[in-house]
Order: C-alpha cells, then sequence, then structure tokens
C-alpha cells in the first residue's frame, strides 16, 4: 500500500549561522515572512535571554521585525510548536544542548524548522550546539559581513569592551564582526553554561 506523502517526508532543518551583525536575524524573518505569505502557520522564538531590541519579536539591528514569543527552554517550544508548520528559533546558540533533540523531533514531525545563531563564540571556539545543528540541517548558509578592521569576510565576533559580569549579550558597541586574520580571542576558557551562554 503506498501512503500519500506524508508529514514525515516535508520534514526539514534549516540553519543560517555566522558572526554578529551578519544578517543572520534578517534571513530568518524573510524566511519565516514569505512562509506565511505562502499560507503555513509560522511560530517564532527567540531566548528570553535577548530582549535588545524588542521583547515579543525578532528584531534587526535595523529595525525589521517579525512578533516572536521569548521562552527560557526547549520544553516550551516543543508544546508551543505543535500546532504549526513552520518554526523559526533566533539565537539557537542559547539554548544548550536540548536544541537538537528538539529540532530532530520537529522535523520528524513534518515541520520546517529554521535556527538562526552564532557559531563562533568571543573565544573564537565553536559555539555549541550551532555546529551540531549544522551537522544534521537539510541547508546551511553561512552569513558574513566585512571585517571592521580589513575589509574581508568574518566569520568571527570580536569583544570590543571588557568582560565585567557573566552576561555576554551584547550589541554595537560591545562586539564587531572581525576575519580570521584581525579577530583576537578574549583570554581563558570560554565559559559554557548549561543554558548555552558562552
Ligand atoms: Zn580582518
Amino acid at each position: 500500500m503506498s501512503l500519500p506523502a506524508s508529514q514525515t517526508d516535508r520534514g526539514r532543518l534549516e540553519v543560517i549561522c555566522g558572526c554578529m551583525f551578519a544578517g543572520k536575524t534578517a534571513h530568518l524573518i524573510a524566511r519565516l515572512l514569505e512562509a506565511r505569505a505562502a499560507g503555513f502557520a509560522v511560530l517564532a522564538f527567540k531566548h528570553a535571554l535577548d530582549i535588545r531590541y524588542s521583547p515579543a519579536a525578532l528584531a534587526t539591528h535595523d529595525h525589521r521585525r517579525f512578533e516572536a514569543l521569548p521562552v527560557r527552554d526547549v520544553a516550551t517550544i516543543r508544546a508551543k510548536a505543535a500546532g504549526v508548520r513552520v518554526v523559526g528559533i533566533d539565537e539557537g546558540q542559547f539554548f544548550g544542548e536540548e536544541i537538537v533533540t528538539l529540532c530532530r523531533d520537529l522535523r520528524a514531525a513534518g515541520k520546517r524548522v529554521i535556527v538562526a545563531g552564532i557559531d563562533f563564540n568571543a573565544w573564537g571556539c565553536p559555539f555549541e550546539p550551532m555546529p551540531r545543528l549544522k551537522e544534521i540541517a537539510e541547508r546551511v548558509d553561512v552569513c558574513c559581513m566585512p571585517c571592521t578592521a580589513c575589509g574581508r569576510p568574518a566569520r568571527y565576533t570580536q569583544r570590543i569592551v571588557p568582560v565585567e559580569s557573566d552576561d555576554m549579550v551584547g550589541g554595537p558597541g560591545e562586539y564587531e564582526p572581525r576575519c580570521e586574520r584581525c579577530f583576537v580571542p578574549l583570554p581563558g576558557f570560554p565559559r559554557n553554561e548549561p543554558d548555552g551562554r558562552a
């Protein structure tokens, strides 16, 4: 007996990665708007840590927006995403290892999952769990900005002010894009915390 194309066949994972300020959130917003315009039920999530530009929306440094639920854990995404076909998650690096299983499960349930996130931390180390999401994704896009120092394509996020607390979330004035040649890693070992902050 042949079954019609099942929900499962349509599931896919897309990853949008790169350094800070590389336009990742703008790409995510564009894909979510396109999916909604095509008639799909879409829901977007952001980490509650990241309320720099708007507490209830994905927002870019240049003010583009898509409404998003601020959440602290993967379980909340799992519960809320049950009824939609397309799931967007911004700042995926903040959600820790559990987001890998979540993405696999949502994909297996036939959903299109799009995760944006930074893939190298300020120490120049892979910003887990983004590398693992890249490994299992059907599509990976790497966003680059010109290096602030020399103009070459930048993959790294340079911390340009001293670290004075555990809160590494920041924006313009605290970080800038740098190429591999101009990037100076923070000294010491990355602080990888249980919720994925580094
Ligand atoms: Zn450079």
